[in-house]
Order: structure tokens, then C-alpha cells, then sequence
């Protein structure tokens, strides 16, 4: 790609797309939005990029994070992979424990990603992660979780799986885990970088969940690298500088001002409530319609407001709860054919397969994608 303005991007070749990949959520105000222009102009103008010190912007930055998110006192970071490491070390402090339950089809980040063929090497000490062979499922996470006890710092868990298909968590089993967590003493950190955009206070807000934790990232950052953890203020106060022995968060560019001020802004200004519930809405009456083209076919798509997966397998994918329960039988050859004929009609996917609308993306557009997945399934109707 060359360059994006609005909702579109544009190939070295000169050909325009929609662009449905969003940058994997953190695109939700596309490529040009005015108000996030004027932000970036003015932080350049009026404050310098970084002062290498705590600002007041950081500090409304942060008051507005607590309050949209439910959080007692939030730290910022730069990536979501960085506020999950950071929110694992503080449950890890608080609780005196090491071992941390996560569910297969997890992401949070690269080097804490549980997804298939992905829980071999990487950075974190796998020994201490102890993984749920299958997300909703209330019986083996209760198990799983009642047999780590006393050793168990936290639960991490998302509330929509979403590198992990988009699959969404049922608002029981989602409670049943933070509960049975608590029972052992161990923390519920609710991984919220993908989902807070699903609802004025987070997707977990909405299925009344209590989180310990919630970490937070992608489009919170209005474009910039942005990552944040925050909760309960005595699980926080293990990095509180003041206490002797506190846990270090340093980290140069943490509370950098094009971040805190643009994000700010942007959240002040363009998603504000009731935007958020306008533009979820308007997902969900895609994958409606979606489901209405779809419906008998190979494909379906998964997901909630503007987030959604795609999946080919051999039944169609009704009522999976759980991505591992598709694992290896998803379809790759049609999953790659659709995203080479979806270039061809102008639609730039994942080629995995997810989507994240950008804000203000024309409703004609998106009834042409509509259209384009119709005429797919009819062209190749025989191996749909
Ligand atoms: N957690 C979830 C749920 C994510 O989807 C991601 C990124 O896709 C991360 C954490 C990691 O965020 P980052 O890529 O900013 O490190």
C-alpha cells in the first residue's frame, strides 16, 4: 500500500480499497480524520513531542481512561502486549504467585499468544501459564482453575476472542471465570486492547464483569503506539513509586504527548458514547445482513458491533463457542480465494480473515461488500 485518506487505501498499482482491516482495531478513525489532524497539529505547534516528565495532558488523559473504563487508577504504556506484561507482574506482586490461566485461542499480544500451532517458543515462561483447552467452556475452566489454587496469580482472559477468530465470550462463563478465580485468591484481568471499542465502558462493562485489571490499547492511542493497564487502586499501588520496593514501570515513550493528547482527544471528541453504541450498532446490522447471504454456505462471519471474523469450514460455523473447536478444519484455499477476489472488487480484508470497520466508512460501501460476499458464493456456488 502507498497511502489511506478516510476509509480507503491505495495500492503501488494505483487501485483503491475499502479498507476493512482497520489496522487490526487501532485504525478506528481511519486515515485522515480531521479532529485527530487538528490534535496532531496542535501537540506539534503548541507542546513538542516529548517532555520526559509527567504532563497534565496525561493526567486528564488518564482521568478520562479511568472513568469511560471503570478503573480506580490506570499506567500507560505503549503497546497492549506491554500493559498485559505489566498487569501479569502486578497480579503476580499482589498475590505473591506466579502461575497465570489463559485460554487456548488467546491473544495478548506476541509473546503471549496461546492460538493454534503458536504455544511453542517464544518469550514468556510457558511453564507458568497454564491454558483452558477450550474457551466458553465453563466445566474446564472451573477445573483448570481450581486445580492451579493457591499457586494462581491471575486469570487472563478476553471477553471476545479476537486474533482468535472473533469468537465471543458468554457473559456466564465470563462471570463463572472471574468467580471461580476469586475463590482461589487469584486476580481476573480482563484483556480489553481489542473489545473497548464494543461498548461505552468495554465490552466487559456491558456483561457486567468486575475485573481486577483491564488492560487497554490499539485506537485508545488516536492512531499513535498506545497500551494501558488500570484497576483496582490496592492491586495498582505495587507500582506506586512512593512504596519502597514498588515494581518499576519506566519506559520512554509511556506518556508520550502526541499519544496522550491525540488519544484524548480523540476519545473526547469523536467516540464519545454515543458514537460507540451508533457505529457497534451498525456492525451488527452488517453481520446481519451477512448472515442472511451467507446462511448455508461454508462461510460465516463471527464477531460483535464492528469487529467481525470470517470462517470457511466444511458445515458452516454455527454456534462455535470456541475457535479451537475449528481448529484445523478451517478452509485456507477458500479463505484465500475470497481475499484475492475481495482485492479484485476493491476490499482490502485480513487474509485471515478479520474485519474492523473504520469510523464514518459510507453505509453504501459497506452494502457493496455486502454484495461482493453474495456474488462470491454465487460464482462458486458447487464448493460453497
Ligand atoms: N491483546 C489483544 C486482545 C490483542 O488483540 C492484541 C493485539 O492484537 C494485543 C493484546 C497486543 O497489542 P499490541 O499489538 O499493541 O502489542
Amino acid at each position: 500500500m502507498t497511502h489511506g485518506k478516510g476509509a480507503y487505501v491505495w495500492d503501488q498499482d494505483g487501485h483503491r480499497y475499502l479498507d476493512l482491516v482497520g489496522e487490526l482495531t487501532a485504525g478506528l478513525y481511519g486515515h485522515s480524520h480531521p479532529a485527530i489532524r487538528a490534535a496532531i497539529l496542535a501537540t506539534f505547534d503548541g507542546v513538542g513531542l516529548s517532555l520526559g516528565a509527567t504532563t497534565a495532558q496525561e493526567h486528564r488523559y488518564a482521568a478520562l481512561l479511568c472513568e469511560r473504563f471503570h478503573l480506580e487508577r490506570v499506567r500507560m504504556a505503549n503497546t497492549g502486549t506491554e500493559a498485559n506484561l505489566h498487569a501479569l507482574a502486578g497480579a503476580r506482586r499482589f498475590t505473591g504467585r506466579r502461575k497465570v490461566v489463559v485460554f487456548a485461542g488467546g491473544y495478548h499480544g506476541a509473546v503471549l499468544s496461546f492460538g493454534e500451532g503458536r504455544a511453542a517458543d517464544n518469550n514468556v515462561d510457558r511453564g507458568e501459564f497454564v491454558v483452558v483447552p477450550r474457551y466458553n467452556d465453563t466445566d474446564a475452566a472451573r477445573e483448570v482453575i481450581a486445580s492451579v489454587g493457591g499457586e494462581l496469580a491471575a486469570v487472563l482472559i478476553e471477553p471476545m476472542q479476537g486474533a482468535g477468530g472473533c469468537i465471543c465470550g458468554r457473559p456466564d462463563f465470563l462471570l463463572a471465570v472471574q468467580q471461580a478465580a476469586h475463590e482461589v485468591g487469584g486476580l481476573f484481568i480482563l484483556d480489553e486492547v481489542m473489545t473497548s471499542r464494543l461498548a461505552p465502558g468495554g465490552l466487559g462493562a456491558e456483561m457486567g464483569l468486575k475485573p481486577d485489571l483491564v488492560t487497554l490499547g490499539k485506537y485508545l492511542g488516536g492512531g499513535f503506539s498506545f497500551g494501558a493497564f488500570g484497576g483496582r487502586e490496592e492491586v495498582m499501588a505495587v507500582y506506586d513509586p512512593r512504596v519502597k520496593g514498588a515494581l518499576a514501570h519506566s519506559g520512554t515513550f509511556n506518556n508520550n504527548s502526541m499519544t496522550m493528547h491525540v488519544g484524548c482527544r480523540a476519545l473526547e471528541e469523536v467516540f464519545t458514547p454515543e458514537v460507540v453504541r451508533e457505529f457497534n450498532g451498525k456492525g451488527d446490522g452488517v453481520r446481519e445482513k451477512l448472515a442472511e447471504v451467507t446462511r448455508g454456505t461454508r462461510l460465516s462471519f463471527t464477531g460483535r458491533g464492528s469487529l467481525m471474523g470470517l470462517h470457511f469450514t466444511e458445515d458452516g460455523m454455527e454456534d462455535v463457542e470456541s475457535g479451537t473447536d475449528v481448529w484445523g478444519k478451517e478452509r485456507v484455499d477458500l479463505r484465500d480465494l475470497f481475499w484475492f477476489e475481495m482485492l479484485e472488487e476493491g476490499f482490502w480484508i485480513t487474509r485471515r480473515g478479520m474485519i474492523a470497520l473504520i469510523l464514518g466508512t459510507p453505509d453504501e460501501e459497506l452494502d457493496r461488500f455486502v454484495g461482493a460476499v453474495e456474488k462470491f458464493l454465487d460464482r462458486h456456488g458447487e464448493i460453497m
